[in-house]
């Protein structure tokens, strides 16, 4: 069977085929408002580029205040008039497994997205997608299931808690992740029954408005889910600052989390909901039985998605009886995790998603040099047209140095060392962040107690990155508040009513 004869559907297995199934996309680059997808009402466009070619992919609606003020008053109409947000949980159930459904299958087209988007190797973007189909499933099979509570009161009362949705939830996006991100704030927030806006990131557009073709075709009703386009300063701002968007949820950088919080006090003090970034400590001891799985896990914890992760596995504490054994070990293991052609299923690095990034990471790269740490591996960027980097590690990293601080958001590893316990846990706590941080040990004295001491959302115990739908995710200190995934989420998007009946008379 030839490429152009194979099934829209159908998985491709090969560069060649993924090539042919690129070129054969068609992309919806129109804003999605109240349920028509329409050009911005100023009829400004921004480009999005494919950064592993410079080809420029769709010419997207640049949405802002007032493409912001319309959705808004359609997302509350919809809310008011109870098509979704009054419908039994059952039946928003069935509507939001209908879409699990679709993106299942229309999951390659909707990983090819991400691809093209941002540069992602494409096996990495079909675990995303495994990851947004799965939390679209979870939520939904939750919300008919989770009851409100008789408080217990005298027999003069009864006592209701009620858990109800919020109204009119804006969910603000990043690109590492553009449809995983998605998934885990709309899902939620869909099946609590609010009606939601989505500002994907202006890096990683076109999936969220194939996603909102699939929602219109899974039956959610008309300005229940509504996608806008845009950057952050225009219509992100506008949203943030809308006297009618009653919660804003937020995946991105600490320092637009900043900006939103302020927005929140200026507006209408909408609860705001912070998912933000991070410089995580991965600590190895040296009771470790395998270093060698343990460095190709140490190693795939930054390397993985060019190191644009939040829980990037960014700061390596290495105790210093095993250092160098052990970095040559890290180093090996980087030397395979090269970037290449993101379309080609082998690749395990693809392309920083654009210029501002590319440089911004040579930067940190060239700043490490000068400020005398020692460059282990790579360090290099590879010719053009693609922006690849090659993945680098440093060692002889301190915490005051840049890029022992600072979340590079690269395949950057800088490599600590540690004496003892102890200082262990002062390093790994050495920072504004709390998103993730991880351990690795035989002892399980140790691993529970520097578990308890570490600052952070999650931790990671013999592993990197470990999870699934039935765990929280978030962080703790500057890396934000709330929780995505798991039924906690759906606590994020619902609000307690106390009802207190008098029986007394
Ligand atoms: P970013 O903060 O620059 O942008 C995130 C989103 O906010 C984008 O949609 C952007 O357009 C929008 N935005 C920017 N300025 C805005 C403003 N003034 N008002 C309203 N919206 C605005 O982040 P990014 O570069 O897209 O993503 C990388 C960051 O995201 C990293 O810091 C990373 O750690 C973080 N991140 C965190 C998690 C998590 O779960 N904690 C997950 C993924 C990414």
């Amino acid at each position: 069977m030839s490429h152009s004869e194979m099934p829209k559907n159908e998985m491709p297995q090969t560069l060649d085929g993924w090539r042919q199934r690129a070129a054969d996309l068609t992309f919806e680059s129109r804003a999605f408002i109240n349920d028509v997808f329409v050009p911005a009402a100023s009829g400004e466009t921004f480009e999005t580029v494919n950064p592993a070619t410079g080809e420029v992919l769709a010419k997207v609606a640049s949405c802002d205040a007032a493409d912001a003020d319309v959705a808004v008053s359609h997302a509350r109409a919809a809310f008011e008039g109870g098509a979704w947000s009054r419908l039994a949980p059952g039946k928003r159930k069935r509507v939001l497994l209908r879409l699990a459904d679709l993106m299942e299958t229309h999951k390659a087209e909707l990983a090819l997205l991400d691809t093209l988007d941002m540069g992602k190797p494409i096996q990495s973007a079909l675990g995303d997608m495994a990851g947004a189909i799965g939390c679209f499933r979870y939520q939904a099979e939750c919300i008919d299931k989770l009851y409100g509570e008789v408080a217990p009161t005298g027999e003069e009362a009864l006592a209701l808690v009620l858990r109800e949705p919020l109204g009119v939830v804006a969910s603000i996006v990043p690109w590492n992740f553009p449809l995983m991100m998605t998934a885990w704030k709309v899902a939620p927030a869909l099946a609590a029954g609010n009606s939601v806006i989505l500002k994907p990131s202006e890096k990683s557009p076109l999936s969220a408005l194939r996603l909102a073709q699939l929602a219109q075709e899974a039956g959610v009703p008309r300005g229940v889910f509504q996608v806008l386009p845009g950057f952050g300063h225009t219509v992100g701002k506008a949203l943030a600052l809308s006297m009618d968007v009653d919660c804003l949820a937020f995946t991105g950088s600490t320092g637009v989390g900043k900006q939103l919080m302020q927005y929140a006090g200026e507006s209408n003090l909408k609860r705001l909901y912070l998912e933000c970034g991070g410089k995580s400590p991965n600590i190895v001891f040296a009771d470790c039985k395998n270093l060698d799985r343990v460095a190709k896990h140490a190693a795939a914890a930054i390397f993985h998605n060019q190191g644009e992760v939040c829980i990037a596995g960014s700061r390596l504490l290495v105790e210093n009886s095993i250092r160098e054994t052990f970095i040559d070990k890290v180093v090996a293991c980087a030397e395979t995790m090269q970037p290449g052609d993101p379309l080609d299923p082998d690749s395990f690095m693809g392309a920083m998603v654009d210029e501002t990034q590319y440089r911004r990471v040579l930067e940190f790269i060239r700043q490490g040099q000068e400020e005398g740490a020692r460059l282990r591996a790579g360090g290099q960027a590879l010719d053009g047209p693609g922006l690849f980097i090659t993945p680098t590690v440093f060692d002889g990293v301190t915490p005051e140095m840049a890029i022992g601080r600072e979340e590079i958001f690269g395949p950057v590893l800088s490599v600590f060392g540690f004496d003892c316990e102890e200082e262990a846990v002062r390093l790994a706590n050495d920072s504004v962040y709390g998103l993730a941080a991880g351990l690795w040990s035989q002892d399980i004295d140790r691993i529970m107690r520097v578990t308890r001491r570490l600052e952070s959302g999650q931790v990671f115990v013999n592993n990197w990155a470990g999870g699934d739908q039935t765990v929280p995710f978030g962080g703790v200190k500057q890396s934000g508040n709330g929780r995505d995934k798991s039924h906690h989420s759906l606590q994020e998007y619902s609000e307690l009513k106390s009802v207190w009946v008098s029986l007394s008379s």
